[in-house]
């Protein structure tokens, strides 16, 4: 069996991180969330004051990516690993609506990509890794030996990413949110460089109406069938 590179690409709030994660876990790879690390990114240039009215200080921003540390702690008591932030664990913090509505426009920004893609590609180093975002399979390891792209209508992945908010006692209504994925979808489709788009040998996943268990069935026999190839 051997050790491969796991591509998950696709909308937001599709579940594939969720996927990503437990995939990982069975079969003991590394797991990275990438749009943690965009979020981070986001929360960053908020809490340093070069968003102001919606405004990104691109410049600034720029300048100061090497200071931005993302870093991954090992998943804890809660069974999910955590994005720090320059040494703070900011989970919470880079899931709220501030962030979310702020995301996509700073991964637009060319060098925020470069160097977030760099990190990422330096992180698949030794394979074995389990990665999920938008240009996975695309941009970050075009040679992934597996890659899945992930589909669910805009109006399911509003309803799962409301119950998670729910979860993290934020009460957002079911509108606000369906109006910022698809405004996401819009930005994350048209942007320049690297927009999401499904890689021409990705496996398509549309999981609207199919159950975790059949959907991690579904992921689990690609991967054994990959990896014993
Ligand atoms: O996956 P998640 O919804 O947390 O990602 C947040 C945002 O980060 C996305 O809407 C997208 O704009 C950006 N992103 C990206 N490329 C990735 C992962 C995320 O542009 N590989």
């Amino acid at each position: 069996m051997k050790k491969i590179t796991v591509a998950i690409d696709g909308y937001s709030s599709s579940g594939k991180s969720t996927m990503a994660r437990e995939l990982a876990k069975r079969v003991g790879y590394v797991y990275v969330d990438s749009g943690a690390m965009y979020r981070a990114v986001t929360l960053y240039a908020l809490e340093h004051g070069m968003i102001q009215d919606g405004k990104i200080d691109v410049a600034k921003l720029v300048s100061s990516l090497g200071d931005i540390r993302i870093k991954f702690a090992p998943a804890g008591a809660d069974g999910r690993q955590h994005t720090l932030l320059n040494g703070r664990d900011v989970e919470k913090e880079i899931r709220d609506m501030a962030v979310s509505s702020m995301v996509s426009p700073i991964a637009e920004i060319g060098e925020v990509r470069e160097h977030l893609v760099k990190l990422q590609q330096d992180m698949g180093k030794g394979k074995g890794i389990v990665m999920d975002g938008r240009d996975i399979g695309s941009t970050v390891f075009p040679d992934a030996e597996m890659k899945v792209f992930v589909e669910a209508s805009p109006e399911e992945r509003a309803r799962r990413r409301q119950l998670e908010m729910k979860g993290n006692g934020e009460d957002v209504s079911y509108e606000d949110i369906l109006a910022n994925i698809r405004e996401r979808d819009h930005i994350d489709t048209t942007r320049k460089i690297s927009p999401l788009r499904r890689a021409a040998d990705a496996h398509v996943l549309d999981n609207d109406r199919m159950s975790h268990e059949e959907q991690m069935d579904w992921l689990l026999n690609l991967f054994n069938v990959i990896s014993h190839e």
